[in-house]
């Protein structure tokens, strides 16, 4: 009997600790983290902008493609490249960066790990492959599946860096080959002015990723969308404030 008391206070003590530790988290939510200017999910505006943005990258087949349609469109996106894929396919990060678009940090090898110093030796790491190859040190970076610690929030921001998230209902989940149209529905049903997409050039087959970008870029151009990098995006937000 004593022993189950004993267990009982325990498992009590217990939910009430990680209740705290919760609260905390919860506390420091998107709010918290916009208003300080840490982390950024879309912005508010009437401006027909929209931010497309493509993780893993750069993929010597897939990112060229894209980089095309982009062309052909008139469009500027921004890349979160992983800096070991950089590496091996500098004359597309080039590319890019030549033609306009923003690239970003989404660190050396993609690592699923809470090392918060680990990330920041990635980041820092990826930066310096960027720099090598464009002469050009990005300042925006993407956390791997979007994962953050507090921690990781206040390094990333003490070297200077903002993190970028996606606008909730952009996710397209390209990464799962969920079928051409659903990414082309996920994009366009929920459309709004200031917009963040997230879709993936690299990691995989991105095939559907390609074609659903046939459909969703002159649909958007249609219906008056300009096509931003995130930095623009960011200098509107500053206007707009
Ligand atoms: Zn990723």
């Amino acid at each position: 009997m004593k022993k189950i008391i004993f267990f009982l206070i325990l498992l009590c003590a217990g939910t009430t600790f990680f209740y705290v530790i919760d609260k905390a988290f919860a506390e420091k939510g998107r709010k918290y983290y916009e208003n300080l200017g840490y982390i950024v999910w879309d912005i508010q505006t009437k401006e027909k902008v929209i931010a497309l943005t493509f993780d893993d990258g750069p993929h010597p087949k897939y990112t060229e493609q894209v980089l095309n349609l982009l062309d052909q469109y008139g469009a500027k996106g921004t890349f979160f490249l992983v800096g070991e894929q950089a590496e091996k396919n500098p004359q597309v990060v080039l590319r890019m960066y030549q033609d306009g678009h923003e690239i970003a940090n989404h660190t050396y090898t993609h690592p699923f790990t809470k090392s918060v110093s680990k990330v920041m030796k990635e980041i820092e790491q990826t930066n310096d492959t960027l720099f090598s190859i464009t002469g050009y040190s990005p300042k925006l970076f993407r956390p791997v599946e979007g994962q953050y610690t507090d921690q990781l929030v206040k390094e990333v921001a003490k070297e200077g860096y903002k993190i970028v998230m996606w606008s909730w209902h952009q996710d397209t989940e390209d990464w799962r080959n969920p079928g051409v149209n659903k990414i082309v529905n996920k994009v366009l049903s929920g459309v709004k002015e200031g917009n963040i997409v997230l879709f993936h050039d690299g990691g995989g087959n991105r095939q559907q990723t390609v074609k659903a970008l046939e459909k969703i870029l002159p649909e958007l151009k249609k219906q008056g969308y300009t096509f931003i990098t995130i930095s623009e995006m960011l200098e509107l937000q500053k206007e707009i404030k």
